[in-house]
């Protein structure tokens, strides 16, 4: 006998594959973005998420740091970046930057999230160094570091292969890498809001040498800048794609486009952040497309604000990121940040669902 929801949904065939967890193709995505009843595809991505993960939220305890915001690149989307001879321009030598870990570890931080511009002048040592030194100081710490667009950039500017220069990370002490750097693979819109980083391929490639390697990392998507709905379809597909071969990523998150300060902003190429209707359906539709195969999937509330963030928990959202102590790139983009784990665990009991301090590897460190 079929549910209310499977009658209501009657309407739509990419809705019924979706409740059938049957995997959705192009066309399907294509329909649900476009898809008018919100309430409808919110509802069918929180029965999927259930379903896949249960009703447990959880959110690690991150330390967020930016080592440099010295960036070779220019990417119009990017309000954080600076050149080498501007007054605000800043690299943090590894002891400064191991210092912060000492004040991450008293915040109560199990992982440090750390990732910067490209600098054009640093060699791989220091970031070797930087690496070695956290571990050897603070072994129980995660540290999850660069981007799969660091890792890239550094190669062609060292002029060794991706695999040598994750190798010696990994030797020096590198866990894990964040999901940055992948904005939206389709190069119609890449080559619109990112200049002189890798192509969505070359994100792609990087992070399945990093995954084949044991290297496991986050995924991210960059939305609600002057992309169309198959763009977004796209990238969801290339995700997955990459997850059936790897299954490395820990979890996706969809990143909503933070306009202030940046070119795309100052050359009015987009006047307003997208709405709170198309952040929804982004989460939603992340779940519905990626949820069998990548069950995690994000909302990250430093762009969200806490109050979208827990209705975006309601539309297919199992995991807030983490606490984003110190978070810099946002900030440059205006939006503040800072959290600790009880008023994260208060948003996830405010909506009726069960909190859970997470490890970087979504293991249950404690539950509230
Ligand atoms: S997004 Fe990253 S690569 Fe692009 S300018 Fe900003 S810091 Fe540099």
């Amino acid at each position: 006998m079929k549910s209310v929801l499977e009658k209501l949904v009657g309407k739509s065939k990419a809705l019924e594959r979706a409740i059938a967890g049957e995997e959705l193709s192009l066309k399907d995505g294509m329909e649900l973005i476009n898809y008018d009843n919100l309430h409808m595809l919110g509802a069918v991505a929180d029965s999927s998420r259930q379903k896949q993960v249960g009703d447990t939220v959880t959110f690690a305890s991150s330390y967020y740091m930016n080592y440099t915001n010295v960036c070779a690149a220019s990417c119009q989307m990017c309000a954080f970046y600076r050149k080498g001879d501007e007054d605000d321009a800043y690299t943090l030598t590894p002891e400064q930057i191991e210092q912060r870990v000492v004040l991450a570890k008293k915040m109560g931080a199990t992982e440090v999230h750390i990732v910067g511009g490209f600098h054009p002048k640093l060699q791989l040592e220091y970031y070797e160094k930087m690496i070695n030194l956290i571990k050897k100081n603070h072994p129980e710490l995660h540290i999850k570091a660069f981007t799969a667009a660091e890792i890239f950039y550094l190669s062609k500017l060292t002029k060794n292969s991706i695999k040598e220069i994750l190798s010696r990370l990994k030797t020096a002490g590198l866990d894990s890498l964040p999901g940055g750097g992948a904005e939206l693979f389709h190069p119609e819109i890449r080559n619109k809001i990112v200049r002189g980083k890798c192509s969505g391929q070359e994100w792609l490639d990087t992070i399945e040498i990093a995954h084949n390697m044991g290297i496991r990392s986050n995924a991210t998507m960059l939305y609600g800048h002057i992309e169309k709905p198959e763009h977004i379809i796209d990238h969801l597909i290339k995700i997955r794609e990459l997850q059936k071969k790897t299954n490395g990523f820990l979890t996706f998150i969809p990143l909503k486009f933070s306009l202030d300060n940046t070119e795309l902003e100052k050359e009015k190429l987009v006047t307003h952040e997208c709405s709170s209707v198309y952040d929804l359906k982004v989460v939603a539709l992340s779940r519905l497309m990626l949820g069998d195969v990548l069950k995690n999937i994000s909302v990250y509330w430093v762009a969200f604000g806490k109050k979208l963030a827990q209705v975006a928990l309601s539309n297919g959202g199992s995991d807030l990121v983490g606490t984003a102590f110190s978070e810099e790139i946002y900030k440059a983009a205006g939006k503040p940040t800072n959290s600790s784990v009880l008023e994260l665990a208060q948003m996830v009991k405010d909506v009726d669902r069960n909190p859970a301090q997470r490890d970087t590897f979504f293991n249950i460190l404690r539950k509230f």
